[in-house]
């Protein structure tokens, strides 16, 4: 059996009293309602981590998520936060290589790679951002794109690294647009991820991989994409920050 998971990426939302309000909802919703073997991750800005792991370090099913880490261990980088402190503060998981972070921080697919080690390192579980442009969509190359981001930042890793990554496949043309990937489309490009995967790394740890799917994922649409046999559960933004469309989501397995 796969790990269902339900990451929650606030981006740059939510004050820290908002944030840890928003945060108290969601380990009692969840300690309430939900059942079943799923991860819930949440990934606030950096700055509310230390005081939201306080809150969840006693809850069931919850992890702590960071949106971001620097590709370098430490020194002169003005602004930056290091896998080793994200991990130092009970992070778990990482987002690397988000849209917004390769479309407005110009992050490349080698830099990523970069973060990848880096997490591993420090005990980090990388969540792997992947996906097309709406013009790459529409060009009908988005199998090839999508895979080459997965070769040249993860295809450097071991068996034993690899089966530590989570991939989230992130049409962006459906990212906060409100325009949702079909069930169909989603389960095309997974499927096409988990095939790739197993060309590299074989058929056992291919299946083992757990692939999210993120992009406009609500409480309305996710039952069908979770129900779809290679998504494994959601990348979630907007929904990610009201409490009861978040825990919903959780709740569509
Ligand atoms: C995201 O940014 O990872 C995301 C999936 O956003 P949204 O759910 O708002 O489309």
């Amino acid at each position: 059996m796969r790990q269902k998971i339900v990451a929650g990426n606030w981006k740059m939302n939510k004050t820290l009293n908002e944030g840890l309000k928003l945060t108290t909802e969601i380990v009692n919703m969840v300690a309430d309602e939900v059942r079943g073997d799923v991860k819930v991750i949440l990934a606030p800005p950096y700055i509310h981590l230390t005081q939201l792991n306080g809150q969840i370090k006693n809850a069931d099913r919850i992890f702590l998520g960071a949106q971001n880490c620097s590709q370098h261990k430490s020194g002169a980088f003005t602004g930056e936060i290091s896998a080793e402190m994200l991990a130092s503060v009970g992070v778990s998981y990482v987002l690397v290589g988000h849209s917004e972070r390769r479309e407005y921080f110009n992050e490349s697919n080698l830099q990523l790679a970069s973060k990848i080690d880096i997490a591993l390192e420090n005990n980090l579980l990388p969540i792997f951002c992947c996906g097309e442009s709406l013009d790459i969509r529409e060009s009908g190359k988005y199998e090839a794109f999508i895979c080459n981001q997965i070769k040249e930042s993860l295809f450097h890793l071991n068996e034993e690294q690899f089966s530590k990554i989570v991939i989230a496949y992130e049409p962006i043309w459906a990212i906060g647009t409100g325009k949702t990937a079909t069930s169909e489309q989603a389960q095309e490009v997974h499927a096409a991820i988990r095939k790739f995967i197993a060309g590299q790394y074989g058929g056992e740890i291919a299946e083992s991989l757990s692939i999210l799917y993120g992009g406009s994922c609500k409480p309305d649409n996710a039952k069908e994409l979770f129900s779809c046999p290679d998504v494994d559960g959601g990348l979630i933004g907007g929904a990610a920050l009201k409490s009861r469309d978040f825990t919903d989501i959780v709740k569509s397995f």
